[in-house]
């Protein structure tokens, strides 16, 4: 007998208890941890994501029935702008395709006024929250971090600024020669609100030594994401699979965020990302699988929902990855988000993918409504901001891309600035 969660009915619970008799037992008591608000272990998540036929159609249910009790039928979505202000990267990990070397055709930098520009219209257009992020540029000066958020404040105040990935801290704490904690905490004097929980693909030594040759080791990842929530600085969590990784490195990975989440209340969700396939050079070499299959996504996006159920609330499908029809398949099986309308995403379509542009508010909400949910846009915190139950958002077009006349190109646009200051 499971206990009955808040928001069930009598009918759910009725339904629920009917299809646990009938599935494996051992995967039945698996499942009824989260309805009595036992934590699923590592081994035991690893069990649910072999799972098949009825037993993984009781996943899926659990899935469904543990969100529906913690977050209701909310699902939500922030207007934001994704700004990848460089592509040129030294680092090379082998699943990526954004990054360009200076010689490159493709190389760009963008200038602190086209940033800016970039920020100012967002906000015009409704977006509450500029993503940033960018690579790991060998001649950026440290104090450019700082830099970008000091200009972007003093143009647009009220943004939020959700930027810089734990790579990109462990970069340019290196580069000001201090610690990654001390150069969080200037960024957030500066107009850091949140970071992007990016760049954890697994949290793995092996699988990391395949990835990224484990430059930002799994430890320093961990470390950084504790320092800052330390620090006051909320980020997202996220896992990329789909490559070289199996489901006792799903589960480890999902563990130690919880983990993680238990000590520093930090996460404001968890983000499945799936491996982009298509032009990374770690599958054309022959090193990895093509991508998540589609059991694996729904399993991801489930077994995440059961094993982080009281700890990370909020699970995020990736529209850009998935595309709209798989993205709203996913919210019956665990998610509550639909993450951000991004305006300009270079990171998955440098991979290959065919999503990632845009996404209208309006969009947003015809894909909540035709899951039979409700839509909500929500700020960067989880707070809602409007609830679309008796109205549509406004229709803005979709921003359309344009070559922006202050792009540079290769590596001039930091030769002249001045050497970093930050945090010495
Ligand atoms: S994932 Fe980031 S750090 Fe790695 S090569 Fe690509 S841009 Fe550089």
């Amino acid at each position: 007998m499971i206990t009955p969660l808040r928001k069930l009915n009598a009918a759910q619970v009725a339904d629920w208890e009917r299809n646990l008799s009938q599935i494996d037992s051992r995967i039945a008591r698996i499942l009824e941890k989260p309805f009595q608000d036992q934590e699923i272990s590592t081994a035991e998540g690893e069990q649910l994501f072999y799972t098949e036929g009825a037993d993984l159609q009781a996943v899926l249910q659990a899935a469904d029935l543990i969100r529906a009790s913690r977050v209701g039928d909310e699902v939500s979505f922030v207007i934001t702008r994704n700004i990848n202000f460089t592509n040129i990267c030294y680092m090379g990990c082998r699943f990526c395709n954004f990054r360009k070397r200076f010689e490159d055709a493709e190389a760009e930098s963008l200038s602190l006024d086209e940033i800016v520009r970039r920020a100012r219209e967002a906000w015009d257009r409704g977006a509450t929250e500029v993503c940033i992020q960018g690579g790991l540029h060998p001649k950026i000066p440290a104090d450019h971090y700082r830099n970008i958020l000091m200009a972007i404040k003093a143009e647009v105040p009220d943004i939020h600024i959700h930027a810089f990935s734990p790579f990109e801290i462990w970069f340019g704490a290196k580069k000001a020669r201090c610690t990654p904690a001390e150069f969080i905490r200037d960024l957030k004097v500066h107009g850091l609100n949140s970071m992007p929980g990016t760049a954890a693909e697994i949290l793995d030594v092996e699988v990391r030594k395949q990835l990224t040759q484990d430059k930002l080791s799994a430890d320093d990842w961990v470390a950084i994401i504790r320092a800052a929530h330390d620090e006051g600085v909320p980020t997202t969590s996220t896992i990329m699979y789909g490559h070289v990784d199996e489901p006792r490195h799903w589960a480890n990975h999902i563990a130690l965020l919880r983990s993680i989440q238990q000590d520093t209340g930090g996460f404001t969700e968890f983000v499945p990302l799936g491996f982009i396939h298509y032009e990374s050079p770690l599958y054309l070499d022959g090193g990895a699988r093509p991508g998540p299959t589609y059991h694996e996504n729904i399993h991801m996006h489930a077994v995440a929902r059961l094993m982080l159920a009281g700890w990370i609330d909020n699970i995020q499908v990736s529209w850009v990855k998935m595309g709209p029809d798989l993205a709203r398949e996913m919210l019956g099986y665990g998610v509550n988000d639909l993450g951000g309308t991004l305006m300009n995403e270079s990171i998955s379509r440098a991979a290959g993918a065919s999503h990632g542009q845009e996404i209208t508010p309006r969009e947003m909400v015809d894909i909540i409504r035709a899951a039979g949910r409700v839509p909500v846009r929500r700020n960067t915190l989880y707070e809602v901001v409007e609830r679309y139950e008796d109205h549509d958002p406004a229709d803005i077009p979709p921003l359309v891309p344009r070559k922006a006349e202050t792009t540079v190109s290769g590596s001039e646009s930091f030769d002249t600035l001045e050497p970093s200051t930050q945090c010495k």
